[in-house]
């Protein structure tokens, strides 16, 4: 007996049958843009391997100007067709079954080409949209049903049609992007023309046994976005029209409401999908913050979707299936909702990856194979870097001790999971204690590891992470001063107005942490609605609530400092860092930016301004936070070569600059893949 009965149950769809109800959600990975196919199949492959019932591939482009970005993949020709059979044989091989997205982006797109129902330029990209006259707007339908014939022929078992998150199809369903007065816009049953349209030939000539899966967004969350009733009208004719699934979206990738961040309550919108169970036939798919068995087994228990969408926990772990089905559902890898190394990097032009497993989109050419030559191996701290690195080493056969100062493992990952809104990182840390045990690693906590005791062994990691730098402030050996260790490690008290020196990953975590009381809201979904604003979209249009973000009361007054002149936060995640920097406006953190830090006494904090140290002030606080960055704590190192003991040196322990747990695990998955 499986402890997850839904989320393990077959799914009948008439002509074909799905094994579970677990779906990959489309990613824009870039492993299509490499032009190496191969390396795209085994991506896929290996996640259908690894159980899940039906995948989706990420965006492809059905012409040139409804590609996300010239260069981006596109299915227009025989000849791409060609590529993708590779993919799919491969993919059913492995016993997988997997779908196109079709995904024309209007005006999101990021080149002068784009085209749109009206010329309203998107907040997310340069270049203003050509509306699109009678004939353009016929070759956009006719251009992605021949997207969906050839993907067909290349053997996909089915397409997914991209109808949320703002893209092209969404943009005509709105009055917000849709200002025509032809039978493309005004009514809404002008609007919805469109989607119904595409679904309808789209059928007419895939045939039957072929899926199509329309995304629809559920909640718009932007101003003027489609109402609760609009959207099962939609549904509806949807359904009418053809589609096999409805799989539903939230949120435009302009709304100014996080979706899937690490701080969005698991499951959050769950109950926004449940709004549509019983008004269709077909079965409609639920997605955001889904990323444990336990959270898919309720969310289907409870009927809020027929099956659950997962796409960043498939890159943390391929087998996310497989080991809930073997009773092992401890040992799958988090998604920990970080985007740091797959959308941060999807928008930043790299290639995606994952930063709990670096074998993401890397899988033939990052292998994990049994090592020739079985060695001794010391690792020297249990924080990311040291994990990974003695968990690879392990898996190749390798005899490996894993060493820590500390009484428990996971480094710093034990004070960032402190911080509210970053409640993923305690399940990060059980996960590689759980895979300690399971491992052949010898663990000795509580150990403080010197030189002398390294002697005689084939290899020797050093990863004993950072120290905190020291500013060198007059005044900063005071009882006001602490470091963010003493604030999120040990818990010291803090008084009710804080000067936090240093803006950076970690001076924005203390300030998150100091400004909140009780319970953190990604523990509470109703108090995290209610902080950003999120509403009913049955009560109100889009789901925005009328009243607007109603953040609770800061519990203490926060100045947040760096010397840099720039933009607070500018260097934090590329996806996220907006919601950092808005979650602590939303609690009244002052962002005092420019400043030469002059000394810290009984008063607060003294700073002047620019290279001429003008226009003194004091920044009156009864607690200095020393956020001020970190140094490599290579003593370890230092002494090992001291006494000539080669030793690799990873993490925070090699380069400090820059440091995060992504750098931290990719560095020691690789040294170790190649002992
Ligand atoms: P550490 O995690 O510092 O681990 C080093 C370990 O070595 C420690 O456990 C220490 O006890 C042990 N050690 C040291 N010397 C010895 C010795 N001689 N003998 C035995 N043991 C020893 N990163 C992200 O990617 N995303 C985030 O969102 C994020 N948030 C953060 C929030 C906060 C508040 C903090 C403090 C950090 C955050 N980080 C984040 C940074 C991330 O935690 C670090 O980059 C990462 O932990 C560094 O990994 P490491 O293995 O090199 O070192
Ligand atoms: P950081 O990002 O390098 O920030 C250090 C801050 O200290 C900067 O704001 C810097 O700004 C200031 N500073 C540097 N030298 C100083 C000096 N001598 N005196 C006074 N101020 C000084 O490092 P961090 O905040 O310690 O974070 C460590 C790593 O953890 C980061 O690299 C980050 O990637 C990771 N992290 C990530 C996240 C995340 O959400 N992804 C969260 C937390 C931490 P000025 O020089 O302008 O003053
Ligand atoms: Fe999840 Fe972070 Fe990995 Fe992206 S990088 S898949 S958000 S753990």
């Amino acid at each position: 007996m499986t402890d997850y009965p839904n989320m393990l149950a077959p799914l009948d769809l008439g002509f074909t049958t799905l094994k579970n109800r677990v779906l990959m959600g489309s990613m824009h990975t870039g492993l299509e843009e490499t032009g190496d196919w191969n390396r795209v199949a085994e991506f896929y492959a290996d996640r259908a391997r690894g159980g899940v019932a039906l995948m989706v591939t990420g965006g492809i482009g059905p012409n040139l100007e409804g590609s996300v970005l010239p260069g981006a993949a596109m299915m227009t020709s025989e000849k791409e067709v060609e590529k993708h059979k590779i993919v799919t044989e491969r993919v059913h091989e492995a016993g997988g079954k997997i779908a196109m997205q079709i995904l024309h982006a209007g005006r999101y797109a990021y080149g002068p080409k784009c085209v749109a129902p009206s010329p309203v330029k998107s907040p997310i990209s340069p270049f203003p949209p050509t509306e699109l006259d009678e004939e353009g707007i016929e070759k956009q339908i006719s251009d992605i049903i021949n997207a969906a014939t050839l993907a067909k022929e290349a053997g996909y078992d089915g397409v997914e049609v991209m109808g949320s998150e703002g893209y092209f199809i969404n943009q005509f369903l709105v009055t917000h992007t849709n200002k025509r007065t032809d039978r493309w816009g005004g009514s809404y049953e002008n609007r919805m023309r469109l989607p119904i349209e595409i679904v309808r030939r789209m059928r007419a000539a895939v045939g039957t046994d072929f899926i199509i899966i329309y995304r629809l967004s559920m909640i718009d969350l932007v101003p003027n976005g489609s109402t609760y009733d609009e959207v099962v009208q939609l549904a509806k004719e949807i359904e009418k029209a053809g589609a096999t699934i409805i799989n539903t979206g939230i949120g435009w990738h302009e709304a100014r409401i996080p979706t899937i961040a690490t701080s969005v309550p698991r499951a959050a919108f769950a109950w926004v999908t449940k709004k549509l169970m019983g008004q269709v036939s077909i079965p409609v798919i639920t997605s955001n913050r889904i990323n444990t068995p336990e959270v898919a087994e309720e969310v289907l228990s409870t009927g809020c979707a027929d099956m659950v969408s997962m796409a960043r926990p498939l890159l943390a772990d391929p087998d996310f299936v497989a080991k809930a089905m073997d009773g092992h559902a401890a040992r799958i890898a988090p998604c920990i909702a970080c985007n740091q190394a797959c959308l941060d990097h999807t928008f930043g032009g790299k290639l995606t990856s994952c930063l709990v497993n670096p074998r993401a989109c890397h899988e033939t050419e990052l292998v994990i194979d049994s090592a020739e030559t079985p060695k001794t191996v010391a690792v020297v701290g249990a924080g990311p870097a040291g994990l990974s690195a003695a968990l690879t080493a392990d898996a190749r056969g390798h005899s490996v001790t894993l060493f820590d100062r500390a009484d428990e493992v996971g480094g710093q990952l034990n004070i960032a999971k402190q911080v509210p809104g970053k409640e993923e990182f305690w399940g990060l840390v059980d996960w590689y204690r759980e895979m300690l045990a399971a491992s052949g690693v010898t663990l000795k906590l509580g150990t403080d590891v010197a030189a002398d005791d390294l002697t005689g062994l084939d290899e020797v990691i050093v990863a004993t992470g950072v120290t905190p730098r020291d500013p060198q402030i007059p005044g900063q050996d005071g009882d006001n001063v602490l470091t963010y260790i003493d604030v999120l490690g040990a818990k010291a008290p803090v008084g009710k107005r804080v000067a936090v020196l240093g803006a950076g990953g970690i001076g924005f975590d203390v300030s998150e942490f100091l400004a909140h009381e009780g319970t953190s809201p990604t523990e509470d979904l109703p108090a995290w609605m209610k902080e950003w604003g999120v509403s009913d979209p049955e009560t109100h249009r889009g789901g925005l609530a009328p009243e607007g973000p109603q953040p609770h009361a800061a519990a203490r007054d926060i100045t947040l400092l760096q010397r840099k002149a720039e933009k607070h936060g500018k260097r934090l995640g590329k996806t996220t860092g907006w919601i950092h920097r808005a979650a602590l406006k939303m609690k009244d953190v002052q962002f005092v930016g420019g400043v030469n830090y002059e000394k810290i006494d009984g008063d607060g904090l003294h700073v002047s301004f620019g290279e001429a140290r003008e226009t003194p002030q004091v920044i009156e606080a009864d607690t200095v936070v020393l956020c001020t960055g970190q140094e490599p704590e290579r003593s370890l190192a230092d002494a090992l070569a001291a006494k000539g003991i080669t030793a690799h040196v990873i993490g925070g322990a090699d380069v400090a600059a820059e440091l995060d747990a992504k750098r931290a695990i990719n560095q020691g998955t690789r040294l170790a893949a190649s002992l």
